[in-house]
């Protein structure tokens, strides 16, 4: 503490994100980033954008690439709002839609960065538990006094919600704005995205940094109704007017432009992903039905605290959440199947 700090300083607790290790013989599935990298037209782009120079400011409205990415989910610019990653998005639209003195709700398991903006918006919350199988308690969040969010496909325990609970959440909070944060929704089997022109309630937010192997790039974005999506164009506004720079415009733009590559590397992953969960089946390992890139686990007889420390010690990195209910459990992201391999012979090492 500082004598010098804010009010608003002093309450923050902030998040802790996944160990970034620059080590090269490290395998790495802590941070679900993507093992493919993004298409070559992505690559081409950014030197394409590059060459032709940085001395100008980029475009405070990120006019091309709100378009190509309206046009990918056959919505119109004025539905899109975009942000320095999703976490940006997400903190925008805290400040833009929640309040003090009115409690929002999200589920006890989720991603973590939620209180984090409650504390530092001061923004009260009540957690909504989830089931014993870790699905959400739908009419848990009916009814909200502040508004509702979380992700679907849910972090980190990969498990969905179907798209009929969604509505539903979303019609009984009409006065309210529910945000479904869709950060993993591209391994899953259908969005909330079609759910906008219905629900002005609706704001879906997503991320170029899992699904589109572009986590270095700072690249998320809000869909919604034109209402909701002014709201957080005046925050960006009031905050920063150029939140995206030149290099990510033009490499985010390609990366919704080809949608084969896409299409490819995420089918991929899907397939890493079921042959994975049936061989740490075999290894004792009890898997959390995943519609993300990533699988939640526990194991039989090794504590997730054991297994997190001796798979550490043999550089293989993976997520422990040391909370209850989630305490014994790991998130192991799905690299590629050569990772992956390589992560079972680990497996099967440290389990002997
Ligand atoms: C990874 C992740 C984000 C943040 O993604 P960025 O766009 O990289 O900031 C947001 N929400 C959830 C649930 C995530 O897992």
């Amino acid at each position: 503490m500082s004598k010098f700090w804010s009010s608003m300083v002093k309450r923050t607790v902030p998040y802790i994100p996944g160990e970034q290790i620059d080590q090269k013989d490290i395998l790495k599935l802590n941070t679900n980033e993507n093992p493919y990298p993004p298409s070559p037209k992505v690559t081409d782009a950014i030197k394409t954008e590059l060459a032709r120079g940085i001395n100008l400011y980029p475009s405070p409205t990120v006019e091309q690439l709100r378009d190509a990415i309206a046009s990918y989910n056959q919505l119109a610019k004025e539905n899109v709002f975009v942000g320095n990653g999703s976490d940006e998005v997400l903190a925008f639209s805290f400040m833009a839609f929640f309040e003090s003195g009115k409690a929002i709700r999200f589920p006890t398991v989720t991603y973590s960065f939620y209180p984090v903006y409650c504390k530092l918006f001061d923004i009260p919350y009540e957690e909504v538990p989830v089931q014993r199988d870790f699905s959400l308690q739908v009419e848990g969040f009916f009814q909200s006094e502040g508004g509702v969010i979380f992700p679907n496909p849910n972090a980190p325990t990969g498990v969905f919600l179907s798209l009929d609970d969604v509505a539903s959440i979303v019609e009984q909070n009409s006065e309210q704005v529910v945000i479904i944060d869709e950060a993993y929704v591209d391994f899953a089997t259908e969005s909330a995205v079609s759910l906008i022109q219905t629900y002005p309630n609706l704001l879906v937010v997503q991320t170029t940094s899992k699904s589109r192997s572009l986590a270095g790039l700072r690249i998320g974005y809000a869909l919604g109704q034109p209402e909701l999506i002014e709201g957080l164009t005046r925050i960006k506004d009031s905050f920063n007017s150029y939140t995206i720079d030149r290099l990510a415009i033009a490499g985010a733009e390609a990366s919704f432009r080809d949608k084969s590559y896409f299409k490819e590397t995420t089918q991929k992953i899907l397939q890493t992903r079921s042959w994975v969960s049936d061989e740490l089946k075999q290894l004792g390992f009890h898997v959390i039905p995943s519609q993300a890139n990533f699988i939640f686990v526990t194991h039989y007889k090794e504590s997730a605290t054991y297994l997190y420390q001796q798979f550490k010690k043999i550089g293989v990195l993976v997520r422990h959440f040391n909370k209850h209910p989630i305490n014994n459990y790991l998130r192991i992201t799905i690299g590629s199947d050569q990772d992956m391999k390589l992560f079972l012979t680990k497996a099967a090492q440290v389990l002997q």
